[in-house]
């Protein structure tokens, strides 16, 4: 197997994670099988327990690990299915290192970092290699930035794993940012050369330079580069700030030959040049829509670009599905909690209301209030997650008048606890990854809109959750057109609800938005832009 080691230099966010899906995207399409991997410097096991406000989203793989967002990048520009071996933390090397230790696997040694904890990230490498024999490229993205005190481990073991691969098996791709000084009217690329020269100090020499600028690279700045980073001249490449979407970026970077250039470092010489045309397609309806719908997502970390980085992308796929683009406007749910009659004047121009997932008390009566809105006034609605629990506790509250209900997540005390934990659940006192997580499977309900929405009788949906429907209130509601569309096979867990007198109101207790591709849109999503465009019209 071939790899690929994506570094990044100058400043965090700089879409490593896109450009090496990008890259991704093009070795596949030349008709290589890719497999890609994150590992994250930091001392977190998994990020479960972050805030969306410290990381952003957290993106969770079928087999129900909780990973970094760039592996949502991964699946959506790729076509692997990732697992659990395929993002790893310091914090998952120092435990198993510490765990050796303690069990005397290393007895009469020193456990030191250099080679213990280099060879539990080597280890890691071999084991992806294992799992995927017939892949023929490994792309494994390093988070952080170079000079990172914690991201020095990691890139000592990717030296030693060239050394040992040799320069034509094993390569590093270092995404640097090349700004531009307005004062001085050019671009410059003194950052470059010193993030370069920081990877070389530890032995890593990069064989391909993406540079991230917002402004045209012209020859004299290429040269540059080149010299100063000893990076020949073709492996100099261009990635201009992208304008209207991120999935142009495999376009871009075909354009100035990265695939080439990588394939040819690595001697891939008989993969042809990679087929764009239907990627091509995808971007053109994204970029130039036909219709819009303007969506009301009303969300907590609303401010947070990333914190729903996936729910953005499947509103962005299932709109150019249709043609159309899905105009986004957060709404902060803490403004419609001050002031639930504002609901109007902050929801009244929307074809439809989204309310995505979220954890905590702040923002959950506002976010009633939106739900309410789009059930009185026929406002298509799409719930997931946290949104189909509180459309729950609205029918609950203002359809079947049980006074106060709500989930015991807001209150603890609360006299309707339709939404509660169940009771093999109560005894779990971690937070790490105790939730109900990864890939279950939903039957719905025949004749149900949420089966026709599918065209399927049975889907399988990635959770992460730990509240769930209470069946107590099972025949109450129903019988007031509150309807259960799909459970658990066994029947006990409620999946998926909608409203027996409303044009499309629909909530999921999973996650569709980890599901969604580029040019294979989640049906859900697809279902509501659909219903969105029928509303405005
Ligand atoms: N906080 C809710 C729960 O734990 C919803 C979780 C979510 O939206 N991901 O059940």
């Amino acid at each position: 197997m071939k790899h690929i080691f994506v570094t990044g230099g100058v400043v965090s966010s700089l879409g490593k994670g896109l450009a090496a899906a990008a890259l991704g995207r093009l070795l596949e399409n030349r008709g290589l099988k890719v497999v890609m991997q994150k590992f994250d410097p930091y001392l977190n096991v998994d990020p479960g327990t972050m805030s969306p406000f410290q990381h952003g989203e957290v993106y969770v793989l079928n087999d129900g690990t909780e990973t970094d967002l760039d592996l949502g990048h991964y699946e959506r520009f790729t076509s692997g299915q990732l697992t659990r071996h395929n993002n790893l933390t310091s914090g998952q090397v120092y435990l198993r290192v510490i765990e050796k230790e303690r069990k005397g696997d290393y007895l009469g040694k020193t456990v030191q970092v250099v080679p213990h904890v280099t060879d539990e990230i080597k280890a890691r490498i071999a084991l992806v290699e294992q799992e995927q024999p017939d892949s023929h490229v490994l792309i494994t993205e390093i988070g952080g930035t170079t000079g990172d005190i914690e991201g020095l481990p990691f890139l000592e073991a990717i030296r030693q794993f060239i050394l040992e691969r040799g320069p034509s098996n094993a390569m590093v791709m270092h995404v640097t940012l090349v700004p531009y000084l307005k004062a001085a009217g050019e671009l410059k690329t003194k950052p470059s050369q010193q993030s370069v020269a920081k990877l070389r100090e530890i032995g890593l020499q990069p064989q391909v330079l993406i540079c991230r600028t917002e402004e045209p690279l012209n020859r004299d700045v290429r040269a540059k580069l080149s010299t100063y980073c000893n990076v020949p001249q073709k492996a100099v490449i261009e990635l201009r700030d992208v304008e209207s979407t991120i999935y142009e970026a495999p376009l871009m970077l075909r354009k100035e030959c990265l695939d080439d250039v990588v394939c040819e470092i690595l001697r891939l010489d008989d993969a042809p040049p990679a087929e764009m045309t239907e990627w091509e397609r995808f971007v053109k309806r994204v970029k130039h829509p036909k219709k819009a719908a303007k969506i009301a997502f009303v969300g907590k970390y609303t401010d947070l670009q990333d914190a729903y980085k996936s729910v953005y992308e499947s509103l962005a796929h299932a709109g150019a599905s249709h043609d159309c683009r899905a105009e986004v406007h957060r709404i902060d749910a803490e403004k419609l909690e001050v002031d639930p009659s504002a609901a109007e004047e902050l929801l009244g121009d929307f074809t439809g209301v989204l309310v995505p997932g979220g954890f905590g008390e702040r923002g959950i009566e506002g976010k009633v209030v939106a739900a309410r809105y789009a059930r009185e006034n026929q406002l298509p609605y799409l719930g997931l997650c946290l949104g189909m629990q509180i459309a729950t506790i609205d029918f609950a509250r203002h359809v079947c008048g049980f006074e106060r209900a709500n989930s015991t997540e807001f209150d603890p005390k609360t006299p309707h606890p339709v939404i509660c934990l169940l009771e093999g659940q109560k005894n779990v006192k971690g937070k790490g990854a105790s939730m109900r997580l990864g890939l279950s499977t939903a039957v719905l309900k025949e004749g149900s809109l949420t089966a026709q929405v599918y065209g399927r009788p049975e889907v399988q949906e990635r959770h992460r959750h730990r509240y769930e429907f209470n069946m107590k209130y099972r025949e109450a509601m129903e019988a007031k057109g509150f309807v259960i569309s799909g459970t658990s096979p066994d029947g006990t867990l409620v999946e998926t609800i909608e409203l027996r007198h409303h044009p499309w109101f629909v909530a999921c207790q999973f996650h569709p938005e980890f599901l969604s591709k580029p040019n294979a849109p989640h049906p859900l999503f697809r279902g509501f832009i659909g219903a969105c465009l029928a509303h405005a019209s």
